[in-house]
């Protein structure tokens, strides 16, 4: 461990509430209860420092009902997993296989082995977690409107924010973690967005095959630049969530959406008497930035704001999960729990060649994407976007790839310079 490393402590406080004025004092804040928030508070709550105790932590989410204010509105999130995961309880479906369909109808159909590609919506989720954490003694979770994680001139840090009446809140911490999303995007070289929109829909007649995800079908009309596919993920023979999803520079409109949505479930899916349930929207950035861990001594960034997105999917979820347990365990070990990496270098430098060809125009992302599945093992291409891939499957990827176009993006890389981009609000 540096100096620059070692813990600071928190001069000047005890471990009391309302220690130097702060509301809260506690081992550990947590800002934002969405995937990185709850996930970290979820096993730190239940992980024994060096000295015995589990950390007291101050879990801070923004006043007001999810997709109100500044509060993220509910998702769904799928991510793979080998058994049974920490959040089986709140798995609203799963399934063993996967199909890609290429632009031409050529179909690529995998089982994944071990794995299975598993579906929570984040209402379920948060109800899991916080059912566990409302165990705790010393959990506090305060409703508070975040504006500022500092670190503090006596040591440790400490979380500004203002509560619904408008009173100020003032959470004082030894660590502290930030995971609200950011609204400007570090400087890249390349950045795209993923931009989608899904229906929860129910048909009269038997319609889909509860037992495959339709991961990206591209038999949707191709944009000008980027490319697009359909999403279906079946909860029943006729239930399901059906997305139309962009890779582009740009979100569309509503109804664009709805649009490209009404087309894709009657003209490709063919799907008659159906009715739109719900619906869900989002935008993720797919971008070679580099997110800093780290804001200050003692304050940290996590989930979307701290990396852990993969570039060249948008899939965070596990890795969220790979860097709440990285923490957890330095903290169970006594030292300064920096979050990790979420991806490895050599990983984000293979999507960052991926990014650039895709941004320049010089792929069809269509046939990309169905290539590669249609030339490589699905599971290996699941282990590959969790890191846990071996460097001769890496190989055997990057060949699989049209190699002119991906050579050529990688000799430019070096010399292009990063510029900022600023995501769109929600
Ligand atoms: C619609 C959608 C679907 C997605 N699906 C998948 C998927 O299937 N698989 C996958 O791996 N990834 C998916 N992602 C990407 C990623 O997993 C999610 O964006 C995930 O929610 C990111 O987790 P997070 O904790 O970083 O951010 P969030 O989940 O957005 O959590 C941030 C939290 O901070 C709170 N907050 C914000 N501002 C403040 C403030 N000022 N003060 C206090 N609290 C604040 C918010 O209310 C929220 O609870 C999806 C993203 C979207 C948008």
């Amino acid at each position: 461990m540096t100096d620059a490393d070692a813990d600071p402590g928190m001069n000047g406080m005890n471990d009391k509430d309302g220690a130097d004025g702060a509301d809260i004092t506690v081992d550990i804040a947590v800002v934002g209860a969405g995937a990185a928030g709850l996930s970290l508070a979820h096993r730190l709550a239940g992980t024994p420092g060096p000295h015995g105790a589990a950390p007291s932590v101050a879990l801070v989410e923004a006043p007001g009902e999810p997709g109100s204010g500044t509060r993220t509105p509910p998702r769904t999130w799928c991510f793979w997993e080998a058994g049974e995961g920490p959040y089986e309880q709140a798995v609203r479906a799963s399934w063993d296989r996967l199909r890609v369909r290429c632009p031409d109808g050529r179909t690529a159909e995998a089982r994944l082995g071990p794995l299975r590609y598993k579906m929570i919506r984040s209402p379920d989720f948060a109800e899991l977690v916080e059912r566990r954490l409302a165990r705790l003694p010393r959990l506090h979770r305060p409703a508070a409107t975040v504006d500022r994680v500092l670190d503090h001139p006596a040591g440790g840090a400490v979380v500004h924010g203002t509560d619904a009446s408008g009173s100020p809140v003032r959470v004082r911490a030894r660590w502290a973690f930030d995971s609200r999303p950011p609204r400007r995007l570090p400087a890249a070289r390349s950045t795209l967005l993923q931009h989608f929109r899904g229906w929860f829909v129910r048909c009269a007649a038997d319609s889909f095959d509860p037992s495959a995800v339709e991961l990206m079908d591209f038999r949707t009309p191709q944009p000008a630049h980027g490319l697009s596919f359909g999403y279906v993920l079946p909860l029943g023979r006729r239930e399901a969530l059906v997305e139309y999803t962009e890779f582009s520079a740009a979100p569309l409109r509503r109804e664009e959406y709805e649009r490209a949505l009404r087309h894709y479930t009657a003209e490709v899916l063919g799907l008659g008497g159906m009715t739109v349930l719900d619906t869900e929207q989002g935008v993720i950035p797919m971008t070679d930035a580099v997110f800093p861990r780290r804001a200050g001594r003692c304050v940290f960034r996590i989930g979307t704001a701290g990396g852990a997105t993969r570039p060249a999917t948008g899939y965070t979820f596990a890795a969220v999960q790979r860097q709440s347990d990285a923490v957890a365990d330095a903290w169970r070990r006594g030292r300064v729990p920096v979050p990790p990496p979420a991806h490895a270098a050599r990983h984000r430098a293979m999507d960052a060649v991926v990014l650039r060809a895709l941004a320049a125009g010089r792929l069809s992302g269509a046939r990309f994407f169905g290539e590669l599945f249609l030339r490589n093992p699905a599971d290996r291409l699941l282990r590959f976007l969790d890191g846990r891939s071996r460097w001769w499957e890496e190989v055997a990827i990057g060949l699989s790839t049209p190699v002119p176009p991906m050579l050529r993006s990688a000799v430019e890389l070096p010399v292009l310079r990063r510029r900022d981009a600023v995501l769109p609000r929600p």
